[in-house]
């Protein structure tokens, strides 16, 4: 039997874009460093649950490998490595290059906020002998996702004296955790015929944090009384302090392995810490001064809309790179204008279980590779930067020259839904910008799930975009 193609298969190899599961395109070698790489990454995802703890994690790791705090007017010099930390949540990284300024720089932009829910400013309260604080959600959740989870507190508080108590509770084996309780099944007949959205009610998201009473008959509001004075105790905070404090509540849980086969990483935030660490540490491990001057921006906000001034909404970006034109004696509009990004972000990642949401020649998928994508938004592309096609094409030229397994991807089918990335504010600086990232099941769920594969694809991804 002859073993020679039909003149019909070699055409359709030479015609059809056909894309490959990684597992079935990398070796032994590349396996090994996607495992590494996965490592390292479960535990920043434990260390760094919200955008004040990623700032810090960035910024000890920076300075570790030799990046300075950023001073405007200062005598850069090609291969040196300066930070900007915005407020203690938002980080620039630049790495400086050989080619002047003038001839654009190179971005690569991820969020370090996820959903979550914060403490009100007046949360603390008692109520038929429990005490509870009052939360507003951070960013889109689905609210009943929050309940019966265990959950710690993460943030700070400025005291009235101006010092800063920073608050970590629930991560350690022998913290105590919190939770948002929910109705018993045999009670809950009237509450599951209620929308999604209102199964549970904003107002309804209360954190348990206490039921024992202060040892009196005297006064009232003694379990309350009680968590005061152990939060006194412990952390010199009296009642008044929570109106100057930023206190998140966020999942417990650990990060983990996924899988009889360890394929994948469930864990709180992925969203959009699994760019932001690739993206972080090709910042870090860049050895050799690079052609292009090299931003990396680790941002806050994303998750309510940019706005605020850690978010990419606002100017803190555009004026860096104008303190860092000014260093050159060039021109921040040149500077920008000559620019690219890869807006980092995660793409849904098609689901088996819920495939009526997507349109399968479209969707990104578990161990395809990095997502590039071209366009997000809603309702016919409102919201989106939409890449151009030269953009694109030099995108994925520059991917497939360094072996970078990819693929592209849309966030759901025509008018299921939508959304939006950073991509749109750095477009506005008439920067060429393309969305990259990693697929994610179950985003924005307490509990999300990404592949080790993709993780590693968005890192090479990052580093050839550096390196290139
Ligand atoms: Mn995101
Ligand atoms: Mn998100």
């Amino acid at each position: 039997m002859s073993k020679e193609k039909s003149p019909e298969k070699e055409l359709k190899e030479k015609l059809f874009y056909n894309k490959k599961n990684v597992y079935q395109l990398i070796d032994d070698e590349e396996v090994k460093k996607i495992t590494a790489f996965s490592e390292n990454y479960k535990k920043f995802l434990d260390d760094a649950k919200t955008e004040r703890e990623a700032v810090k994690f960035a910024l000890s790791a920076a300075m570790e490998r030799g990046f300075t705090e950023y001073q405007p007017g200062s005598d850069l010099k090609p291969g040196d490595r300066v930070f900007v930390n915005n407020r203690g949540k938002a980080v620039i990284l630049a790495v400086i290059g050989h080619d002047p300024v003038k001839n654009g720089v190179r971005i690569n932009a991820a969020h370090i906020d996820s959903p979550r829910l914060d403490l009100k400013q007046c949360p603390v309260y008692e109520d038929s002998e429990m005490a509870l604080l009052k939360t507003h959600y951070y960013g889109g959740i689905k609210k009943y996702q929050w309940t019966a989870i265990p959950l710690a507190l993460h943030g700070v508080a400025v005291l009235s004296d101006g010092t800063q108590a920073d608050i970590n509770i629930g991560e350690n084996e022998s913290d105590p955790v919190f939770v948002i309780s929910d109705l018993l099944p045999h009670l809950a007949s009237e509450q599951m015929k209620k929308n999604g959205s209102s199964i549970i009610e904003g107002e309804n998201l209360n954190i348990i944090i206490g039921s024992r009473p202060f040892k009196s008959d005297k006064e009232s509001e003694l379990v309350k009384l009680n968590i005061l004075n152990i939060l006194f105790e412990k952390y010199g905070i009296k009642e008044e302090d929570f109106l100057s404090a930023e206190l998140e509540a966020v999942p417990a849980f650990k990060a983990k392995d996924i899988g009889f086969d360890r394929s994948m990483i469930g864990a709180y935030g992925h969203d959009d810490r699994v760019c932001a660490y690739p993206a972080l540490m090709a910042a870090l491990n860049t050895e050799k001064t690079p052609s292009k001057t090299i931003i990396t921006v680790l941002t806050d906000k994303e998750e309510i809309g940019s706005d605020g001034n850690t978010g990419l909404n606002s100017s803190y970006l555009r004026y860096f790179i104008e303190d860092l034109a000014a260093d050159f004696g060039e021109r921040a509009t040149t500077v920008l204008s000559k620019s690219e990004c890869l807006s980092a972000d995660v793409n849904s990642a098609f689901d088996p279980t819920y495939p009526s949401v997507m349109e399968k020649k479209n969707a990104s998928y578990i161990n395809y590779g990095v997502v590039v994508t071209k366009y997000t938004g809603s309702r016919g592309k409102y919201g989106t930067s939409d890449a151009s096609a030269e953009f694109t094409g030099r995108i994925r030229s520059l991917m497939n020259k360094n072996n970078v397994i990819w693929q592209t991807g849309e966030l759901g089918k025509v008018d299921a839904g939508g959304g939006g990335t950073v991509a749109m504010y750095i477009a506005s600086m008439n920067v060429d910008v393309i969305d990259v990232g990693v697929p994610v099941l179950s985003m924005h769920a307490p509990y999300e799930v990404i592949a080790k594969a993709d993780l590693y694809m968005a890192y090479k991804a990052f580093r050839a975009f550096i390196d290139d």
